[in-house]
């Protein structure tokens, strides 16, 4: 873990460097965070790294981050950055593993926990997102990113999508990507569960997902305007969905509604309004 940490404190730094640099900009709070920061379009919960918001716990990587339920077991969302230098050649580590960087005391879901389940260990930020390196790749193997997913969701439906962003990202696009789950119940491979573990795991009824494409280029923030193509889905976690994720487009303001969050809250509000009542009609692979 040593290297993770270091490179961590290396991403720090630069993040103190680019604040520096960044004194002009005036969009928002956020503009003082250096270009293609995982949480550049905002912390959807307001989450904090307090053991005491157990509930809306961040957790910060430099491949990604996320706010943590300890009592569900899995995210509420992981928010991250997906551009040209995160796709490389290292390969899929498959290294499922409890996160040990929760707080002390906390349930550290182990990856027997989903075993006969009839759910996958579905990732939120996906594995082939981070190939750069060995590390990079590891990283998204944690516990702590993964969710009870329905097979066919997974492998299928919400696959279809996580391909599609990294073809949009070989055709010279950037994006900001947040994903989550929320709700209680869904219906696997062996039928309905609302939990396993014995209620560590909290098995959610939709997963839903938002995706920002923009041109690869400098000062993201300032790029994203009402015409920016926004990707939302919310799709049930149920075995019998179809695996055309076009299918359940949906508006960011609908997310929105449905978890509570403010989603994108980092655009200046006007911006927001255009982008979030929008459904994406454009292609899906
Ligand atoms: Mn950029
Ligand atoms: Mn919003």
């Amino acid at each position: 873990m040593t290297y993770p940490r270091l490179r961590t404190a290396a991403l720090a730094a630069l993040a103190l460097v680019a604040a520096a640099c960044a004194k002009t900009d005036t969009v928002g709070p956020a503009a003082t965070l250096p270009t293609d920061d995982n949480l550049a379009l905002g912390n959807p919960s307001g989450a904090v790294a307090s053991a005491s918001t157990p509930a809306n716990y961040l957790l910060t990587r430099p491949q990604y981050t996320s706010s943590y339920h300890r009592d569900q077991g899995k995210p509420n969302w992981v928010s991250w950055h997906l551009g040209a230098a995160d796709l490389g050649n290292a390969p899929r580590q498959d290294d499922f593993r409890a996160d040990a960087d929760l707080p002390s005391g906390w349930y550290q879901v182990k990856p027997s926990d989903y075993s006969g389940s009839g759910f996958d260990r579905g990732h939120n930020c996906p594995s082939a997102d981070h190939t750069a390196t060995v590390a990079d790749n590891s990283a998204t193997f944690l516990m702590s990113n993964m969710m009870p997913q329905a097979p066919n969701n997974n492998q299928q439906t919400w696959g279809n999508l996580e391909d599609y962003c990294r073809t949009l990202v070989r055709a010279g696009n950037e994006l900001y990507i947040v994903c989550g789950s929320y709700g209680r119940g869904g219906t696997g491979s062996a039928g309905y569960q609302t939990t396993l573990a014995g209620g560590k795991v909290t098995v959610p009824a939709h997963c839903w997902k938002v995706v920002v494409v923009l041109p690869a280029g400098a000062n993201d923030l300032k790029r994203i305007t009402g015409s920016t193509r926004v990707i939302a889905v919310n799709t049930p976690n149920e075995n019998s969905l179809s695996s055309n994720w076009g299918t359940y487009r949906t508006s960011v303001d609908a997310l929105e509604s449905a978890t509570g969050y403010d989603l994108l809250s980092a655009l200046p509000t006007s911006v927001q309004a255009t982008l979030e009542a929008q459904t994406d009609t454009g292609p899906t692979n």
